[in-house]
């Protein structure tokens, strides 16, 4: 059996006679991209190929962990003591980040640069590289002192932020759905609203694509225990909509292969071990649905289901039971776009 989920607002408008199909992809973040677009005549492909590299490059050069001279890793060694100016993107996604780890109590945490590093989930040292050790109980509890992101001063209307000493900042599981959206939002703004983005495995889908039908993007379950029938897919139409998804198991659209969770609970300065095998979150903006899936995955079921449905989220848990068996969750906005 399988589950359709399609948008409550539906926009009328159509691509146009004699539109065309488009994609594109490239490398960003340690990852890839893919653009999708429907277009009338000949194709502005290299058009867009620049207005895409333009948002994502921009987004690299204010918030990646892995570039030297981005302005959060500029941040991040600054001394103690010290106030630095925030760039407006950067800005954008660092007050939504303070949100969500104020309403999460910290599962997500903006501030855990510090502890994702020693697991050997930043840039260097990586937990793959061979002799990597995991850190000592001392070494935890000195990254866990650090990634207090109350410590922050941020003073929004002039865009400074407050270095305490030794905060590591750490973007990673909010900035892929914050450049899906301005990459969606850039193309609209040069006339082709008809757009299906990808970073990553985080997806934006605006208008519709070739023959009428909406964006429709397959959300793979994990595979089962032996014994277990296959969980069913959820198919979404991506029609002013976005999916993210986090947990030890991605399969998303076109993505194949597991990958292991690269997610620290802040609470305890350890990699998560709470049996969530994937949450996927739909909204309407990616920013949100990327920071939500992370916040919902640390968070684990029931912590995550309640606070997930006291904000109206829609998001799908699956759980990997003690037994092996997977089972899956619905929050009530999830059920809704469900039908
Ligand atoms: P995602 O794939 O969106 O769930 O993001 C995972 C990435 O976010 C990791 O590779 C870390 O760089 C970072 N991260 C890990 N744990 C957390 C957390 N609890 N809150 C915010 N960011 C985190
Ligand atoms: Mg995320």
């Amino acid at each position: 059996m399988n589950r359709v989920l399609v948008p409550l607002e539906l926009d009328a408008s159509m691509p146009m006679l004699g539109a065309q199909a488009h994609c594109l992809d490239g490398q960003t973040m340690g990852t890839t991209w893919q653009v999708r677009w429907v277009a009338a005549g000949a194709s502005p492909s290299e058009l867009v190929r620049v207005a895409v590299q333009d948002e994502l490059d921009l987004v690299v050069a204010q918030m990646s962990t892995w570039l030297e001279s981005a302005d959060l890793e500029r941040f991040n060694r600054a001394p103690a003591g010290t106030w630095h100016t925030v760039p407006e993107a950067m800005a954008e996604v660092l007050a939504a980040a303070l949100w969500l780890a104020e309403i999460s109590g910290g599962a997500f945490n903006p501030a855990a640069g510090a502890l994702v590093n020693l697991w050997g989930f930043g840039p260097s040292p990586r937990y793959t590289d061979p002799g990597f050790t995991p850190p000592t109980e001392g070494a935890v509890q000195h990254a866990l002192a650090l990634n207090d992101w109350r410590a922050l001063q941020w003073q929004a209307a002039s865009r400074q932020l407050h270095q305490p000493g030794g905060v590591r900042l750490d973007f990673s599981a909010i900035a892929k759905g914050y450049a899906v959206d301005r990459v969606s939002r850039r193309l609209s703004g040069m006339g082709l609203p008809h757009s299906l983005v990808e970073v990553g495995g985080e997806l934006r889908g605006q208008g519709l694509r070739l023959g009428g039908q909406p964006w429709w993007v397959d959300l793979e379950s994990p595979p089962t225990a032996p014994g277990q029938a296959p969980l069913p897919t959820t198919r979404v139409a991506l029609h002013g909509l976005c999916v993210a998804t986090s947990g030890d198991y991605r399969r998303v659209y076109t993505h194949d292969g597991a990958r292991w969770p690269h997610t620290i609970d802040p609470r305890n300065g350890r990699p998560l071990a709470n049996g969530l095998a994937s949450v996927s979150v739909l909204h309407t903006e990616c920013l949100w649905a990327d920071a939500w899936s992370t916040a919902l995955t640390v968070l684990g079921r029931e912590q995550g289901l309640a606070l997930a449905t006291a904000h109206g989220i829609a998001a799908l848990f699956v759980q990997r039971e003690p037994d092996g068996r997977l089972t899956e969750t619905l929050t009530p906005a999830m059920k809704e776009l469900a039908g």
